[in-house]
């Protein structure tokens, strides 16, 4: 049994191949931080935490500042194979409030690390052995995005359309139906009111439009107005923002809010947390997809792991690192036929490697 002697972070910057637009912000870069663990053997894992500012509230600086204080506090000199995996967990969630993204990417890389050591892949060190997990592709709320009759060769099929900036966007989508010839995915990042939502949805339905789901549409406090939209509407309403935690999801399931939500590590702070999530959504009868934020392979394979013990047979909305890959280049790229392929290596160690390189400058907290 090894103890933990180091955590570091680097930054990380990738530029999309088409800019990411949607209600809350508009980016042409993932920035993210990546998280190393490494135990007295020199055993390593990584993690990775996006910077959201309109989301988790989250920045570059307050990751790192997070990770490498109270959280690297309570990592150094653990012995995390000496205790039951979900144990990180909690020790995390008891170091610091808020802070998702930093405290999801610590336990993935202490889970790294672990599933490595057990010659598993992260999926199947979580009890999975689902090989890939089908995902939307999102189109930028300024424009196609992507090319949506079909010749992208990840062979994506469903889209997700972001909505929300502009009144045209009624029209936009009827044409993305058309040419897709599949139900739509809706998310406006909490971008309408009541009315205008109302307005919107039955301007598609009765444009022959098919809906697969509406996410969001109304601020994340309001489950009031959601639940109004569910009474009002045959579209099934998807809670992103509304639900980072169990507790914002009993709320909503007690307020009759939502039919679906949409679970990604930053905003509940890793994959236990996650799996409580699922398993608490299952038994209120509410459907689970898992997301991500914009960021890169190594935390949508994350992501990926928590999809495929979860929900494998879900369509999960984990494209986000198809933006930063351009896959008629890349022939690693995990896009395949509209799936993400599940990390087959020990641990995330293939994702690791295509997103870990010599240029990342790391910062070290270290107690030998
Ligand atoms: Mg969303």
């Amino acid at each position: 049994m090894a103890r933990i002697v180091e955590v570091a972070t680097a930054g990380l910057t990738r530029e999309l191949h088409t800019p990411f637009v949607t209600a809350l912000r508009r980016t042409s870069h993932v920035f993210s931080v990546v998280i190393r663990v490494t135990d007295a053997d020199g055993n390593v894992g990584f993690g990775e935490a996006p910077q959201v500012w309109r989301v988790t509230g989250e920045s570059l600086e307050s990751i790192r500042a997070c990770v490498l204080g109270p959280l690297a506090d309570c990592l150094l000199g653990s012995e995390p194979a000496a205790e039951p995996a979900a144990q990180v967990h909690q020790a995390l969630a008891g170091a610091v409030v808020a802070n998702g993204g930093a405290r999801a990417a610590c336990e993935i890389a202490v889970l790294d690390l672990l599933a490595r050591g057990a010659g598993l892949p992260l999926a199947g060190f979580l009890g999975s052995d689902t090989d890939s997990v089908a995902t939307d592709v999102t189109v930028a709320a300024d424009g196609p995005g992507w090319d949506p009759v079909g010749t992208d060769a990840s062979g994506f099929r469903q889209v997700k359309v972001k909505v929300g900036l502009d009144p045209a966007d009624v029209d936009r989508v009827i044409r993305i139906h058309r040419a897709t010839a599949q139900p739509v995915r809706i998310d406006a990042n909490q971008a309408w009111d009541l009315a205008t939502a109302t307005a919107n949805v039955e301007a598609w339905l009765a444009a022959g439009v098919e809906l697969d789901f509406l996410e969001q549409p109304l601020p994340a406090w309001d489950l009031a107005g959601h639940a109004e939209l569910r009474r009002r509407l045959p579209t099934p309403i998807v809670l992103d923002e509304s639900v980072f935690s169990i507790h914002d999801l009993d709320r909503a399931v007690d307020a009759a809010s939502l039919d679906v939500v949409n679970i990604k590590l930053a905003k509940c702070g890793g994959v236990f947390a996650g799996l409580g999530i699922g398993a608490a959504a299952r038994t209120a009868g509410i459907k689970v997809m898992v997301g991500s934020m914009m960021e890169s392979e190594l935390g949508v394979s994350a992501a990926a792991a928590l999809a495929a013990t979860l929900a494998p047979g879900q369509v999960h909305d984990l494209d986000a690192a198809w933006w930063s890959i351009d896959p008629r280049r890349d022939p690693g790229t995990p896009y395949s036929d509209g799936r993400f392929l599940i990390d087959r290596s020990p641990g995330l160690a293939h994702s690791a490697s295509r997103v870990v390189g010599p240029d990342l400058r790391w910062e070290r907290s270290r107690r030998d």
